[in-house]
């Protein structure tokens, strides 16, 4: 992949360094595995206006069981009362984004930051993100970003699975209203609760997955936790790779 000077300039802000094979045939390791095309759904629409940055008009059709409107589900979750977590909330973080986004991004948890701004990743981790997504060529408005709790687990510490799975249908609904073109979990916790699956990440990045719900099949990358990055930098090339997996499927598709 041929990179523009600004993906250059933004992935040094990543702190990931820029190899220059020595002759244009990359050894096997480094070949980009083939992967199978993202199959664009039938009732999809132009993806320039699903892309387009400020363009929060809402689909019409969106069958999600319960889900009357994007409005209505923000509001659902606004007063969630479903698990504990409500008592030591200051507020819910439902999403931020375009609701018809390509792209879907999954983390964990809101952190303390985002319990005080009611947006996901805007702490460090979130600057990060905002870094990676830059260097995709996205910004945070044009992609959807999400987690899979919708509230701040006290002391950080790691979501219970009633509290996911308490959770998970407001996910479910989010991702049949916005029905994106592929989805990136961000981490461990987000990984293993769209697959459904114990593995560790590592065995789970490198390909492509599919998330599949409602009649809906989507692909999905998995790539590191921003946070692990912050705490392990060498693995930022790593999950650039991931990134341009997933930018060579959406790539493929369209
Ligand atoms: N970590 C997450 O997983 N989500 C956030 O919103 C912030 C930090």
């Amino acid at each position: 992949m041929t990179l523009s000077p600004r993906q250059r300039h933004c992935l040094s802000q990543m702190g990931i360094a820029i190899w220059v094979p020595r002759t244009s045939a990359l050894p096997p390791a480094c070949q980009p595995a083939r992967e199978q095309a993202v199959p664009a759904p039938e009732a999809r629409s132009a993806p320039e206006a699903r892309s387009t940055p400020g363009a929060h008009s809402v689909p019409e059709a969106r069958s999600a069981p319960g889900v009357h409107s994007w409005e209505s589900l923000k509001e659902q979750v606004r007063v969630c009362e479903r698990c504990a977590l409500h008592r030591s909330r200051t507020q819910t973080v439902f999403g931020v984004g375009n609701p018809r986004a390509e792209w879907l991004l999954v983390g964990e948890a809101p952190g303390a930051e985002e319990d005080r701004k009611g947006e996901p990743f805007v702490g460090r981790a979130g600057r990060l993100l905002d870094a990676m997504l830059k260097a995709m060529g996205l910004r945070r408005q044009e992609v959807f970003i999400t987690n899979i709790l919708k509230c701040r687990p006290p002391a950080n510490r790691d979501p219970q699975p009633e509290e996911m799975s308490a959770c998970a249908d407001y996910l479910r609904r989010q991702i049949t209203w916005v029905q994106p073109r592929i989805i990136l979990a961000l981490g461990r916790v987000a990984a293993g609760q769209l697959l459904a699956v114990r593995t560790p990440i590592s065995a789970l990045r490198g390909r492509a997955h599919r998330y599949q719900q409602d009649g809906l099949d989507i692909p999905l990358i998995v790539t590191w936790h921003p946070a692990y990055l912050l705490r392990q930098p060498r693995a930022k090339a790593g999950a650039w790779q991931d990134l341009q997996r997933a930018m060579k499927l959406l790539q493929a598709s369209s």
